[in-house]
């Protein structure tokens, strides 16, 4: 079995940019793609707030370099999944898809999270053109147009907040007759003469030609008042959670109660030690390329650091 020194699951701005560093520092470092390479910014199109762009980018080619500057450090980028860990061994033991074997004395965890969506085929058929899943990715493209944001938490209510600094209308769409956010971010939502929030709503489809126009909406389901109808719009965005892809992972470590990895302080460090966490998976709060990017680098600098003390 092959043992190195140092595995960094995933290749999202975290993963990469551990592979800078561990690369630079002449760990020799082993990035595995996953499902997504290059991670979720790759499902939006423009990328207009990483520092360095004066212009923006495309979020791919930005994916691109990134990956290029890990490679150039000597980075081993291999497209493969992650099936089984085991942090009870040391060195610590990965099972990939194509069944072999990885041992690694250090480990970055950088596997990102997914947004949730509703499951209808429509989001499929818009996704990238009037569908998103981050309004601070694409809420700029819908300066004063009208847009609905599907929630009824925390994100929803800041994603709509946000929104309504950028487009003229924003309908908030909530299953429930209530939201759960937050009593603060409610009194936000509430007292924004932008957001309208119709609450006992659900979405069963989109339409529109080459892009979103609109939404078939349907309010109390099931119930004897029923109401069907379509609600013109040019842009719907998810904010029905995320899921920290930490499951791998949760026998040994610290998870919150949404899944997200415990982190030590501000460190990426675990509680296992040599096992570090970068990026969403450990992010509940920021979730941005760029916070991803440094706690890569962070994360990076501790492995190093720790493959240094123990001799490895
Ligand atoms: P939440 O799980 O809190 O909320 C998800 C929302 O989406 C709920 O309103 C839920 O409805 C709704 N939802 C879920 N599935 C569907 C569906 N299929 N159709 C329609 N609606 C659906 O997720 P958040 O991302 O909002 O928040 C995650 C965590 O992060 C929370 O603990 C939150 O407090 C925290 N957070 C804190 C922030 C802050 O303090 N600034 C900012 C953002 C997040 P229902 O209520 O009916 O279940």
């Amino acid at each position: 079995m092959e043992t190195i020194k140092l595995l960094i699951i995933g290749s999202g701005p975290a993963g990469y940019t551990a592979g800078i560093y561990a690369g630079r520092a002449g760990l020799n470092p082993v990035i595995l793609e996953g499902l997504q390479p290059g991670g979720q910014l790759t499902i939006t199109t423009e990328v207009e707030n990483f520092p360095g762009y004066p212009e923006g980018v495309d979020a791919n080619e930005m994916m691109d370099d990134i990956r290029k500057q890990a490679e150039r450090f000597g980075a081993d980028i291999r497209s493969n999944i992650v099936t089984k860990a085991d942090l009870d061994q040391r060195p610590y033991r990965f099972t990939l898809d194509d069944g072999s074997e990885v041992a690694a004395h250090s480990v970055i965890i950088a596997t990102g999270a997914s947004a949730k969506f509703l499951g209808l085929s429509d989001e499929e058929k818009y996704r990238g053109v009037g569908v998103s899943a981050c309004a601070t990715c694409d809420g700029f493209f819908y300066r004063k147009k009208v847009v609905a944001v599907v929630g009824g938490g925390d994100t929803a209510c800041e994603e709509a907040s946000y929104l309504s600094g950028l487009a003229e209308k924003v309908y908030l769409i909530v299953r429930k007759p209530f939201l759960r956010a937050s009593k603060a971010m409610q009194d936000r939502v509430f007292e924004n003469p932008k957001i309208e929030v119709l609450f006992e709503t659900n979405t069963e489809g989109l339409y529109g030609e080459g892009g979103v126009e609109g939404a078939h909406l349907v309010h109390r389901r099931g119930e004897a008042d029923e109401r069907r109808y379509d609600l013109p719009i040019d842009g719907f965005f998810l904010a029905i959670g995320h899921k920290p892809n930490s499951d791998l992972f949760a026998k040994w470590l610290k998870l919150d109660e949404n899944g997200y990895i415990m982190t030590e302080g501000a460190t990426p460090r675990t509680g296992v030690e040599g096992v570090f966490a970068a990026g969403d998976v450990a992010d509940p709060l920021y979730r941005q390329a760029i916070t991803a990017a440094a706690a890569g680098c962070k994360a990076a600098i501790e492995a190093q650091r720790y493959i240094q003390e123990n001799g490895f």
